[in-house]
């Protein structure tokens, strides 16, 4: 199957669960849809490609955790659902007050200074190095990632926004055209993305 036959399943099936969808429950079940349905096409194109396995990411590494994630709306209000009936009261706190913390050192940031704290400023849902929103993290948590994470930890102590990491670029490419979609159905006020603090901030 070519990129753009992929690319247009993806809209086609998008918009479809946005039409029969309750206003309401939209943005919840698009982000769920489109996540499933990325997933499944990457692992069919990674398998017909021989790249199963390849990945090198594993549980408590975190690198990439530490840099800016931008999200959609619907994506926001899947995580949003997910505090409200997975998090204790004591995650919830925490996560406010992360949530405040980020935004004091990151909103309005450039780019050079929000990497010069990047130590500080950790995603809001990364505790003891594990992720606490796993099975409905973001797109771009999904789409990012090595084929050696050492890359990963050398970009991150060195302070490099833009150094290369070698993945397989499916993930990628229809991750991001997942992300566009949702962004695209269900808009923030004035944007198609937010970065995740501003996001959740906005929501909770
Ligand atoms: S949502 Fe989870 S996977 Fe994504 S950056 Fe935050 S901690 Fe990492």
């Amino acid at each position: 199957m070519a990129e753009g036959a992929w690319d247009a399943a993806v809209r086609e099936v998008l918009v479809r669960v946005a039409e029969e969808c309750p206003q309401e429950e939209a943005g919840p079940r698009l982000a769920a849809v489109g996540c499933e349905m990325g997933e499944y096409m990457v692992a069919k194109v990674e398998a017909d490609q021989g790249l199963e396995g390849v990945s090198d990411c594993r549980k408590g590494c975190g690198w990439c955790c530490h840099a800016q994630v931008p999200v959609s709306r619907p994506e926001a209000e899947w995580l949003r659902d997910w505090m409200d009936t997975h998090f204790q009261a004591a995650e919830r706190d925490d996560t406010l007050k992360r949530i405040a913390r980020n935004l004091d050192l990151t909103k309005g940031r450039s780019l050079d200074e929000r990497v010069a704290v990047w130590h500080r400023t950790p995603c809001i849902f990364l505790h003891e190095n594990v992720c606490r929103v796993y099975p409905v993290r973001p797109l771009v948590c999904r789409a990012w990632h090595a084929v050696d994470k050492e890359q990963c930890r050398r970009a991150f102590l060195a302070r490099e926004a833009n150094a290369e990491v070698d993945n397989t670029p499916f993930r990628n490419f229809i991750l991001g055209v997942v992300r566009d979609e949702l962004a695209r159905l269900m808009s923030w006020p004035g944007n198609g993305v937010l970065p995740l603090p501003e996001a959740m901030a906005f929501l909770v």
